[in-house]
């Protein structure tokens, strides 16, 4: 069934003012899902004009009384929870991932609303002392209209992460989703709507990025762009922005360790490190795709996750059975695809590889066999590039400061996981560790109450927790001479 969107732009649905559409494919099939308008910069400058008004107007930002923005994002949180298993269903078709973990996103996505509407009555300021004959007070403002710039692997949640604390923090967005995944943005705009948020506190511009998300970059009327992608889309991001020295926050790749010392509790470690891996098909910006095992267990370790690894099965992701989807789209099935190839000519052994399904349905379908690579060095293609799919490469090592070291050695620090039963080792290289996000005996956990974000080239500031509403707002001294 093809279905006609529009974009949301200052409160209405809105077709691109050229005409212009693109489809957006369900991977599971290859077949067309939806069209949907192809923005440029017509779409995204009257989207920023609605969401500067609606800013400066204080539709929502100062004027609105903070409880009464919390009261409009518990409505949200509510519209989310209500449409729950619509919003997962057009996900999973969107973008590929098996239902269960679709509904996991959408439940996240309606907390992190809850979460962040108890934020928005909450964010106090300082009164840093300055003696007795003044008083001054750092008072916390909205940062101003944001630009949100998001990927397609988690294509709700990713979208909320941003939404929902710059809504809190009294900012007005425009947001761009990811040409594969736009339709459960504009579900959410349907849903704010609903919920009362005013015209032009969200509009969602859909359609590619240099045309629908570049004048974000360059609009004079937009504060702030936040970004989640690729490092070299997040470079061109921050050199773009700097023309106007636009406050930025980059979320950007990684090529995470996973640590398995000899000392850990396998029946937790093994599964733990596959689904690391392999979890929604392997797109995942803190995938632990570098795995270290120790060399006293290295042999045990890789034939338990090739025989976890043989009990994944792929399909649709409508089907409940399914534990791994298709990957995104073509263009990534390629790009995944090629990895594979370039593991084998660097000289990487296979250890394990999956089948795909053979539903004649599922003909068309962007369906990657998870791949397990033995490798001898960390200096491979597939030990350095984040190949962003199901393939791990595994990697012995002797002692800890063998581990760490090379568990440091990458352009990159979002994420490391952490499996031993021995809680000063584990502490010492977590501290060790160069990344943001550092998990011991678990992996992949991002609870919203928590951080995220990562060291080195994996990006700039932080999200989720306290640290996302920061993120949107500036702080003011305003100093009270007293005598
Ligand atoms: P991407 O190619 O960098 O695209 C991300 C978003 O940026 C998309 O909406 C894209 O539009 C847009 N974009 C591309 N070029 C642009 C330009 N010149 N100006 C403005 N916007 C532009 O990344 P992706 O392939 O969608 O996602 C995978 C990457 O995201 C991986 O590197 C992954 O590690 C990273 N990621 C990081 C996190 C994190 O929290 N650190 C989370 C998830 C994913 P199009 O849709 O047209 O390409
Ligand atoms: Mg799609």
């Amino acid at each position: 069934m093809r279905e006609t969107v529009q974009a949301f732009i200052g409160g209405a649905f809105v077709d691109a003012a050229s005409g212009e559409t693109f489809d957006t494919i369900d991977p599971a099939t290859g077949e067309v899902l939806a069209t949907v308008p192809a923005c440029a910069a017509a779409d995204v400058g009257a989207a920023v004009a609605a969401a500067r008004v609606a800013f400066d107007s204080d539709r929502w930002s100062g004027a609105v009384a903070e409880r009464e923005r919390a009261t409009v994002l518990h409505r949200i949180a509510d519209g989310i929870r209500a449409a729950a298993e619509e919003l997962a269903e057009l996900e999973v078709r969107d973008c590929g991932k098996p239902i269960a973990d679709a509904r996991a996103d959408i439940d996240e996505a309606a907390f992190m609303f809850e979460y962040y509407a108890g934020w928005a009555t909450k964010a106090a300021g300082d009164i840093p002392p300055v003696g007795p004959d003044a008083l001054n007070l750092v008072v916390k403002e909205p940062v101003g209209v944001c630009g949100l710039i998001v990927p397609w692997n988690y294509p709700l949640l990713m979208a909320v992460q941003k939404v929902a604390p710059a809504l809190a923090a009294g900012c007005t967005t425009v947001l761009k989703p990811a040409e594969q995944t736009p339709l459960t943005a504009l579900r959410l705009a349907t849903i704010a709507a609903a919920a009362g948020l005013p015209d032009g506190a969200l509009n969602v511009v859909t359609g590619f990025g240099p045309a629908a998300g570049g004048p974000l970059l360059t609009d004079p009327r937009v504060d702030k762009v936040s970004f989640t992608g690729s490092r070299d889309v997040g470079i061109h991001i921050m050199r773009e922005c700097a023309a106007q020295l636009k406050r930025v926050t980059l979320e950007l790749g990684g090529k995470s360790p996973n640590i398995v010392f000899a000392d850990a509790d396998m029946a937790g470690a093994i599964p733990g490190t596959c689904d690391g891996v392999f979890g929604n098909q392997g797109q995942v910006c803190s995938a632990g795709s570098r795995v270290f095992v120790d060399r006293a267990v290295y042999d045990d370790v890789l034939s338990a996750m090739a025989t976890h690894a043989s009990a994944i099965r792929l399909g649709s992701g409508l089907d409940p059975e399914t534990t791994m989807g298709p990957v995104v789209s073509a263009a990534q099935y390629d790009r995944v695809r090629s990895y594979v190839d370039v593991g084998r000519a660097e000289g990487a052994s296979v250890a394990f590889t999956g089948t795909t399904p053979d539903d004649p349905a599922l003909a068309g379908g962007y369906f990657v066999a998870p791949t397990i690579f033995e490798a001898t060095s960390n200096d491979l293609r597939i030990a350095r590039e984040e190949i962003f799919g199901p393939v791990m490469t595994v990697i012995p090592f002797g002692d800890v400061d063998e581990v760490v070291r090379l568990a440091n050695d990458t352009e990159y620090g979002l994420a490391a996981a952490i499996w031993t039963s021995d809680i000063t080792k584990a502490l010492r290289t977590a501290k060790a560790v160069r990344a943001g996000v550092v998990w011991i005996n678990d992996s992949q956990p991002a609870p919203t109450e928590g951080l995220w974000g990562g060291f080195k080239h994996s990006g700039i500031g932080r999200e989720l927790g306290p640290y996302a509403l920061d993120a949107y707002q500036e702080r003011k001294q305003i100093y009270i001479k007293l005598s």
